[in-house]
């Protein structure tokens, strides 16, 4: 007998209907004996109808709390619903509010994050039979105010209640079957993993394939929490997510290939190859709230060098703009810029242990004749840029040439 957290999303309860097949899935893993505590998600679109309403009224710093006061209701419709679906079906069942379990937070109003969670309230609910319905993507803080975790927070409630309550098994209800080898609408053959470590989902994740919300990785990661994620719509595994010793196998070379589209490229050319320069240029650029991305510099043979780095397509023309100026400060020659490019990432804990990753995918990007523009590399990641109208082309060349299917 185990404990099972179970986590479903907005579209596995987006209406009644949906709620009879999670209760169902919840009373299967009763019946195989093992304890369960269940955290949904505002039925379907409703965190988005509240954040409108909030909108249409104003949200100001002062009105924060009241907007959390207002998105929290859309989980805790779910938890209601939910158990009386299940009462219904002869399966006790009981809802709790973020405050009746206490999950402690900070105060900081629509992004909190989690400070502890007392257990003794569930745990008692536990033994004496009840399955848990909890509300996701809410807490309390130390004044008793109601909080949220910023969007897409059930997750990280799952796993949260995952680790304190020592839980086996997180398992994630999405409406995919899994993580898959790279983005199924891209490459027809891409396949949905068995198995992963968290690095690599979070390499995965922040590289676009969105099925876990990052900081619930993190927090799994942390803690060692296992999670599954699967589909509430069928009886397949999913795909299972652990820490690189518990996974007891040999790794792959290359689980997945992670892709944007949304980057943008700037090229300052002709600067002074002394120190100083990378601070100049990128200072004025993260003072401007930018975040960059890869960063490539050049050896000067003759003291001027190109210096180019890649920030997020949204942020490209005001990027552009503080380097118009930046230029003439450090006296650069010119500034070049392309908002066409995509970023493409091979990601594997194998290539720990392997050579010539690198080589064979730029081999295969060659026999393409895809230009890369630019390369960098981390223990477990290759990532290149290129230009966005050979994105998919390279995709499923990669996805071939790594036999992923
Ligand atoms: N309902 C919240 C949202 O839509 C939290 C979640 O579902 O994870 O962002
Ligand atoms: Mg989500």
């Amino acid at each position: 007998m185990a404990l099972i957290v179970q986590k479903y999303g907005g579209t596995s309860v987006a209406t009644v209907a949906h709620l009879d097949n999670v209760a169902r899935k919840i009373i299967a893993t009763r019946e195989k004996g093992h304890d369960v505590v269940v955290v949904v998600s505002a039925m379907g679109h409703e965190t988005d109808r509240l954040d409108d309403l909030a909108r249409q009224v104003g949200v100001t710093p002062e009105t924060l709390r009241e907007v959390d006061v207002l998105l929290s209701t859309g989980e805790q419709v779910t938890t209601a619903l939910l158990s009386m679906v299940l009462v219904n079906q002869g399966c006790r069942a009981r809802s709790y509010t973020g405050g009746q379990v206490k999950i402690l937070t900070d105060s900081s109003h629509t992004k909190a994050r989690i400070l502890d969670i007392e257990c003794e309230r569930l745990q008692a609910g536990l033994d004496s039979g009840v399955v848990a319905i909890v509300a996701g993507f809410q807490g309390v803080d130390e004044q008793g105010r109601i909080t949220t975790l910023g969007r897409g927070g059930s997750d990280t409630t799952a796993v949260a209640l995952a680790a304190a309550l020592g839980a086996d098994e997180c398992q994630i209800y999405t409406d995919v079957d899994g993580v898959y080898t790279t983005d199924p609408r891209v490459v027809d053959s891409a396949r949905c993993l068995e198995r992963l470590t968290f690095e690599e989902m979070l390499e995965l994740a922040s590289l676009g394939s969105g099925v876990l919300h990052t900081r619930a990785v993190e927090f799994a990661s942390k803690y060692k929490v296992p999670i599954r994620v699967l589909s509430s719509f069928n009886d397949s595994k999913g795909t299972l997510i652990t820490s690189e010793d518990d996974s007891g196998m040999e790794q792959p070379i290359i689980s997945g290939i992670a892709f944007t589209r949304d980057e943008a490229k700037l090229t300052v050319m002709g600067v002074k190859d002394i120190p100083g320069i990378a601070s100049k240029i990128l200072g004025p650029i993260s003072d401007a709230n930018i975040e960059v991305d890869m960063i490539v510099q050049n050896v000067a043979a003759d003291m001027s060098t190109d210096f180019t780095f890649t920030v997020s397509r949204n942020d490209y023309d005001q990027a552009l703009l503080v380097l118009k100026n930046v230029a003439t400060q450090i006296d650069a020659r010119e500034i070049s810029g392309d908002n066409k490019i995509a970023k493409v990432s091979l990601v594997g804990v194998g290539m720990r242990s392997h050579a010539g990753v690198a080589t064979k995918m730029f081999r295969t990007l060659a026999s393409e004749s895809i230009n890369i523009q630019m390369i960098s590399t981390s223990e477990i990641k290759i990532s290149v840029v290129i230009d966005e109208k050979y994105l998919e082309l390279a995709v499923r060349a990669l996805h071939a040439a790594f036999e992923l299917e």
